[in-house]
C-alpha cells in the first residue's frame, strides 16, 4: 500500500485555499496574478516533493519524476472559475504531489486553462501537441478580449518551450477530482470510479430584430429580438425532453439584448446555449433538434435566428483496466461505497486519453455545488480519496 499521508494532503488543500481566497473558495481566473501565484507555489511543492518542476510557454506547471521506467502521468488544474471552489481542479493536482511523495513513480501537471478563459483545454490540448502557434495567435479573454499572446506576455510565460508528451514515457494518465454533481452525496456514495466523460457542444445564437421606441411601436409590427430569444428557449425546452439520452443537460448560460435600455425594444439578441451528453449519437440528434427548432421559428418570424457551433467536444471513454484497477482500489478502502459514474462535467483527461489510457476519480461534491465559492467536499472524503487513488495508481503500474 503506497504511504500517503492524508494529513500532509489535507495541510496542501488548506493552504492552496489561501491563494486568491474568496470567502469559502478561490477567485483564481488563468493568468490572473492569484493564478501566477497559486502556479508558483505548485512548483515549490513539486520541488519539495523530489520532482523536476517547470511552468512552460502555455502555463502548464509541470513536475517530472526522476529514474527510468513505467511511469503514470497524473494532472488537472490549478485556475478556478470566477469566485468558485477551492478544490475544482487544485485537489488533483495535490493528489498527483502527495502520490509523487509517497514514493510512486508519476509525472504530476497542473494543465493551464482548463476552465477555458482563452480556449479549450488549452493546456492539455498544448501537451499533446494539438495547439498550433496560429490558434495562440487569434485566441482572446472570452470576457474581456485580451490577446492571448497579451496575457501569456503579462504573466511571463511567453517566449518558454511548450512541453509535449514524450512518446513512450507513460502507462497512462489519472485524474482525481470532485464530483461537480450530486450522483455520489444523493447515493451516499463516498468513491466515483469514471467510465467515460461527456462531450460538450456550444453555440452562439444571433436574433436580428428592428430596435425601436417601447412606447409608441405598436404591438403588431415589432421585432423584438429579445422576445424571438425567450420563445426559442422555450421551444428547446418543449422539444428536448422527447431526443434526449438518460443524462443530457442543456443550458442557456448567456443572453444579451442591445441596445439593453427600459424604453428600446432589443434589436439585436446574442445567447450562448450547450448541451452534454455522454453519446455521440445523442449529441448529434440534439444538433439537427436544435437546427430543427430554429428552421421553425424562421419560418415565421418575425425576427431572423442564425446559429453558430462555437466548441464542440467529444465523449471520450475511460481505459476499462485503470477503471478495474481504481474500483479494486475502491472496494480496499471503502467497501460498499464506491460506484461507477460517467463525468457530466469535461475534464483534461477526455483530452489526454486521445494520446494513452486513462482513467479519473471522483470524490463528493456536498449537495452537488460546483462553479461556485461555497463548492466542498468533506475531509474525511478528501483523505480517502487520496488513499483510492494512490493504491489505484499502483495497481495499473503492477497491472
Ligand atoms: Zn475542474
Amino acid at each position: 500500500m503506497p504511504p500517503v499521508n492524508p494529513e500532509r494532503l489535507l495541510a496542501d488543500v488548506r493552504e492552496c485555499s489561501e491563494i486568491g481566497r474568496f470567502k469559502t473558495g478561490v477567485h483564481r481566473p488563468t493568468y490572473s496574478p492569484e493564478d501566477q501565484r497559486a502556479r508558483a507555489w505548485l512548483v515549490a511543492r513539486m520541488e519539495a516533493a523530489g520532482l523536476q518542476a517547470e511552468i512552460d510557454g502555455i502555463g502548464n506547471v509541470i513536475g517530472r519524476g526522476s529514474g527510468s521506467g513505467k511511469r503514470m502521468l497524473i494532472g488537472s488544474h490549478i485556475e478556478s472559475q470566477p469566485e468558485a471552489g477551492r478544490l475544482d481542479g487544485a485537489m488533483g493536482v495535490l493528489y498527483g504531489i502527495e502520490v509523487a511523495r509517497a514514493g510512486l513513480p508519476v509525472d504530476v501537471a497542473a494543465w493551464a486553462d482548463e476552465e477555458g478563459y482563452f480556449g479549450h483545454f488549452l493546456g492539455s490540448r498544448s501537451f499533446i501537441a494539438e495547439v498550433t502557434e496560429q490558434e495562440i495567435d487569434k485566441s482572446v479573454h472570452r470576457d474581456n478580449g485580451t490577446p492571448l499572446r497579451a496575457a501569456l506576455i503579462k504573466a511571463g510565460y511567453a517566449g518558454r518551450p511548450r512541453a509535449t508528451v514524450e512518446p513512450g514515457r507513460y502507462v497512462g494518465y489519472a485524474e482525481a477530482h470532485v464530483e461537480q454533481g450530486d450522483y455520489l452525496d444523493m447515493a451516499g456514495m463516498r468513491i466515483g470510479v469514471v467510465t467515460g466523460i461527456i462531450g460538450s457542444w456550444l453555440y452562439r445564437i444571433v436574433a436580428e430584430g428592428v430596435q425601436n421606441h417601447a412606447g409608441t411601436t405598436r404591438m403588431a409590427i415589432r421585432k423584438d429580438a429579445g422576445l424571438a430569444l425567450a420563445k426559442l428557449c422555450v421551444a428547446i425546452d418543449q422539444r428536448f425532453p422527447q431526443v434526449i439520452g438518460e443524462r443530457s443537460v442543456w443550458t442557456t448560460g448567456r443572453m444579451i439584448f442591445e441596445p439593453g435600455a427600459p424604453a428600446v425594444i432589443p434589436g439585436r439578441g446574442e445567447m450562448t446555449f450547450g448541451f452534454r451528453d455522454v453519446e455521440l449519437t445523442t449529441l448529434e440528434r440534439l444538433d439537427a433538434t436544435l437546427r430543427q427548432l430554429i428552421d421553425d421559428y424562421n419560418r415565421q418570424g418575425p425576427c431572423r435566428l442564425t446559429v453558430e457551433r462555437t466548441a464542440q467536444s467529444f465523449p471520450a471513454l475511460m481505459n476499462k483496466f485503470f477503471q478495474d484497477a481504481l474500483e479494486k482500489a475502491a472496494a480496499t478502502h471503502a467497501p460498499g461505497s464506491h460506484m461507477r459514474m460517467p463525468s457530466a462535467a469535461g475534464h483534461d483527461a477526455q483530452i489526454l486519453a486521445r494520446k494513452m489510457p486513462s482513467a479519473m476519480l471522483f470524490v463528493p461534491s456536498i449537495k452537488g455545488i460546483s462553479h461556485h465559492w461555497a463548492e466542498d467536499t468533506a475531509d474525511q472524503d478528501i483523505a480517502l480519496g487520496v488513499q483510492v487513488f494512490a493504491d489505484g495508481i499502483e495497481r495499473i503500474l503492477a497491472g
